[in-house]
């Protein structure tokens, strides 16, 4: 008997007791390698002595205090030392309690700025098709996948979605990777001249798309483009960065990858590590003038915003990503991972595309190669890889996604960066037990 209300109503699910590592240990002594940081979230894995050891000196001190009173000293040295890291000239910190709540938090910042700046006509955000920002009202309206949006479509509010960047889906033959790029972050302006620039807010994405697709990276020059598309326009660009931020991609924040800097990001997922439920906003000088100089507040809060003990630990946990060489770690791991994906599933007539960046990798499973073609969405090929590696003691992430129309499937990966050459391999074997018991 339960009273938990799961997320799966059929489901039974074995009880998580302990963290070792890389390992999550079941009530009955089952050991499995979490080759997926639960959704890209656990990136020290499950028992790091100096985060756990930051939140007990935090609650021996103070476990809460509410922002209407107070500040603390770990919110502000962790927003202190989040923009130190950060790029561009982000510069202001609106701490939260997940990836959703700091997607939210986004959009009304985004929304309250042009207000503050007496452009109040602007209503409009344009984002992606096959994008995830979260399961709230306003972040669900964001993302573009039409499997989660669909129960809820009438209460969402009005975003248009153009084409997400996905090279081996969709650059046509002969088309060079750059092409493609400005061909689909062009999409961009032709929709902000449709609704006119001065009704459009901000255009939202993520810069490695995760949960929709599976680890896919842009091309070269895209976010570039995109970039200056948004300057050219005068709306904002709030990068996603929930799930492939916080050293996810081999650099603390994906976009340095790309050579940009937004004007809001949001991290959540690898920011506690799991350790604790934290999420954070991040805008630039710009911006925070705005409510300075405009009413004098943000017309937003929750209750555990800026929470002592979170911030603590994820102050931690940015210790070891950074002067602790973790991020470092996540990119050289990620080329191993990489590496001996492509020699176990290179050949694989079912897998079409192995990508990613640094530790947050994904696969494509095609039921052939030559045409791309999916297999029959009714055969939910990714559920049954997911229980097989569970099986088999393996956590990873399938997916069924979108693709031209059907879905598809897809295994994310995003294991933790402390991932032994050993663990690696025993990652790879046990993923090859599982597709192979699936796809042959
Ligand atoms: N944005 C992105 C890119 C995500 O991947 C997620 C979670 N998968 C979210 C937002 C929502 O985060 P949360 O589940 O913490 O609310």
């Amino acid at each position: 008997m339960t009273h938990v209300f799961p997320r799966h109503t059929k489901a039974t699910l074995p009880i998580a007791t302990r963290g070792e590592g890389a390992y999550i240990i079941d009530a009955q002594g089952k050991r499995y390698l979490d080759g997926s940081g639960g959704a890209a979230v656990s990136c020290l894995g499950h028992s790091d002595e100096d985060v756990i050891g930051a939140i007990k000196d935090q609650l021996d001190q103070l476990a809460f205090a509410h922002t209407g009173f107070f500040t603390s000293h770990p919110a502000e040295r962790l927003a202190d030392r989040l923009i130190a890291h950060a790029p561009g000239t982000l510069d202001r910190v609106y701490f939260l309690s997940g990836g959703s709540e700091a997607v939210e938090t986004a959009l009304k910042m985004a929304r309250q700025y042009f207000v503050e700046k007496g452009e109040p006509s602007r209503k409009h955000f344009i984002a992606r098709r096959q994008s995830y920002h979260g399961n709230t009202l306003g972040a669900l309206a964001a993302g573009g996948n039409e499997w989660r949006r669909a129960k809820f479509n009438p209460l969402l509010i009005d975003v248009s979605h153009i084409a997400p960047v996905h090279e081996y889906r969709w650059r046509e033959d002969g088309e060079s990777a750059e092409d493609y790029g400005l061909r689909v972050a062009n999409e961009l302006e032709t929709e902000i001249q449709r609704l006119g620039a001065e009704n459009v807010i901000a255009f939202i994405a993520e810069p490695v798309v995760g949960a929709t697709m599976g680890a896919v990276p842009p091309v070269p020059g895209y976010f570039k483009r995109i970039r200056e598309i948004c300057d050219q326009y005068g709306i904002l660009l709030i990068l996603d960065e929930v799930m492939c931020g916080m050293g996810r991609t081999g650099t603390l924040f994906a976009c340095e990858q790309d050579e940009i800097a937004p004007d809001i990001v949001t991290i959540a997922k690898g920011l506690g590590a799991g350790y604790q439920p934290i999420g954070a906003t991040l805008c630039t000088s710009e911006i925070y003038d705005a409510f300075v100089q405009g009413s004098g507040f943000f017309q937003h809060g929750h209750t555990y915003i800026g929470h002592p003990t979170a911030c603590a630990a994820a102050d931690a946990v940015l210790t070891k990503l950074t002067e602790g060489g973790m991020v470092a770690r996540s990119a050289a791991q990620g080329e191993k991972l990489d590496a001996a994906l492509r020699a176990a599933f290179g050949e694989h007539p079912n897998i079409g595309d192995i990508r990613g960046r640094g530790m947050f990798r994904g696969l494509e499973i095609v039921a052939d190669r030559a045409t791309k073609a999916p297999f029959d969405p009714a055969r939910a090929l990714h559920k049954q890889i997911k229980g097989a590696a569970f099986e088999a003691g393996l956590i990873c992430y399938p997916m069924g996604g979108t693709i031209d129309g059907q879905r598809g499937d897809h295994i994310l990966l995003a294991p933790p960066f402390i991932l032994s050459d050993d663990q690696i391999g025993e990652l790879i074997d046990k993923l090859d037990t599982a597709i192979r018991s699936v796809l042959g």
